[in-house]
């Protein structure tokens, strides 16, 4: 991994076999710091031949010469980054994930013109923040922008940043150990309370009724909050009506698919986030192809510059085609199509499609229904929405509820296990 803002780090000094690196920009320091201690442990033995340790250190600590491993928790700019007080729950901001780095489009210009006014004006702008879209469409992306824009415009706020996995077991653990007024004071005394994927809250009756508390409190002091979902609040299954009225007295905006221009302006970005030049036409075949999110367009970029390094040859058309073409267009060639996958099924459980496609919620046509979205999210690379609208104009959330329930049921169910097993290989022998 190279970042161009690698560049920004500054070696100060090489004393007891120690080589000290500082960065100046505490979320690029903390990230350092959990990620790529080794690799840069490496890179300073493999060039100086000698065993060096390498320290990554900010400002503070370099004024004051005092070694990283006595570096205070709960300093100035401990607070301004994230987290503090339940470091196992932390979550690491990537300094990628920058407005710099974001790329805008017709599908996340509101998105992204809000967030960019919470940072500046957090509590005033838009309160409660609501960012929603499908998997991969850069929700996270924002909410780190966030935090690193109104931290830098102002440090002495103080941002607390979580997934929402990570808000419920922090408060099953307080409940257990008995310290909910820590809990409460870690949550509630914030200036920023950025939750990602709060969608997770569905089914959690007794953290919405926690998070209910928490919003209410930081709402009423004029605290900032944000919040990203797969799904908009109403479309979030078993979520209380009185939180879903909180999230929509704010701004709801969703992300939505890049078109191909946006995608193509992204995948310079990102080649460029990595010191990688692209061609226009290596960016224009892989826009072309992958359009699904924008984490898959990564990936194809991490497959041509691996195969670029492994080649030793540059990155060009040839290489790419290589690198994912053929991938890519035999993968087309092999995939079952969606009525492919519904002929298999309703052959397999004697139903009719045309119940599939219908409201009926019995067991008999939902099991089988369920498990159309299952092979098809598995095999196909149609997105959530487009497979909900297959199957009788379905919205995600219910495709990706009917892939969760299949997965824990065949876990289950040994012969809905031996169903599945046996309807995968009739698909796959069908459209091979
Ligand atoms: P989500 O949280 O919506 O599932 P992420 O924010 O994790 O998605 O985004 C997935 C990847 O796509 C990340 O690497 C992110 O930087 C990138 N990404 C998504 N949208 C954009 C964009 N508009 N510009 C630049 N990168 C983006
Ligand atoms: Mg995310």
């Amino acid at each position: 991994m190279c970042r161009r803002w690698f560049d920004d780090i500054v070696p100060v000094a090489l004393a007891g076999g120690t080589l000290q690196l500082l960065v100046r920009e505490p979320v690029q320091l903390k990230y350092l710091q959990k990620r790529c201690q080794r690799q840069f442990t490496e890179a300073a033995q493999a060039i100086t031949g000698r065993l060096l340790a390498v320290r990554f250190v900010g400002e503070e600590e370099l004024e004051q010469g005092r070694p990283a491993s006595t570096a205070a928790n709960g300093t100035a700019r401990d607070k301004a980054g994230v987290g503090g007080g339940a470091p196992e729950e932390e979550m690491l901001i990537s300094p990628d994930y920058s407005f710099d780095n974001f790329i805008i489009g017709p599908g996340n210009r509101l998105a992204h013109a809000a967030a960019v006014a919470v940072a500046q004006k957090p509590g005033w702008a838009y309160n409660p923040f609501f960012i929603h879209g499908g998997v991969g469409l850069g929700k996270t992306h924002l909410l780190q922008a966030i935090c690193q824009a109104a931290s830098r415009a102002n440090p002495g706020l103080s941002i607390y940043y979580v997934s929402c996995n990570g808000f419920m077991t922090q408060f099953l653990s307080a409940v257990q150990a008995g310290e909910m007024s820590q809990f409460r004071q870690r949550f509630r005394n914030v200036d920023i309370l950025l939750i990602d994927d709060v969608h997770d809250l569905s089914n959690r009756d007794r953290t919405q009724e926690e998070f209910f508390h928490t919003f209410n409190s930081l709402y009423q002091a004029g605290k900032q909050i944000v919040v990203s979902s797969d799904a908009a609040p109403k479309d979030i299954p078993d979520l209380e009506e009185r939180i879903i009225s909180r999230f929509n007295c704010g701004l709801v905006a969703d992300v939505q698919q890049p078109g191909f221009e946006t995608r193509v302006a992204i995948l310079k970005s990102k080649a460029g986030l990595r010191q990688l030049s692209l061609p226009d036409d290596v960016a224009a075949y892989i826009a072309e192809r992958i359009d699904t999110n924008v984490r898959e367009l990564e990936g194809a970029i991490t497959k041509i510059q691996g195969l670029s390094n492994l080649n030793g040859s540059p990155i060009d058309l040839d290489l790419a085609k290589l690198a994912l073409g053929d991938q890519v267009s035999s993968n087309h060639a092999h995939l079952p199509t969606i009525q492919e996958i519904i002929d298999t099924v309703t052959r397999y459980y004697g139903v009719k499609p045309s119940e599939l496609l219908s409201k009926r919620r019995h067991k008999s046509i939902a099991l089988p229904r369920q498990i159309c979205m299952w092979l098809a999210r598995k095999h196909t690379r149609h997105s959530l929405e487009e497979i909900g609208g297959y199957f009788g104009g379905r919205d995600h959330t219910t495709v990706m509820h009917a892939v969760k329930a299949v997965k824990s049921k065949r876990q289950d169910d040994g012969s809905l296990d031996h169903d599945v097993n046996a309807l995968e290989r009739q698909l796959l022998a069908i459209s091979a």
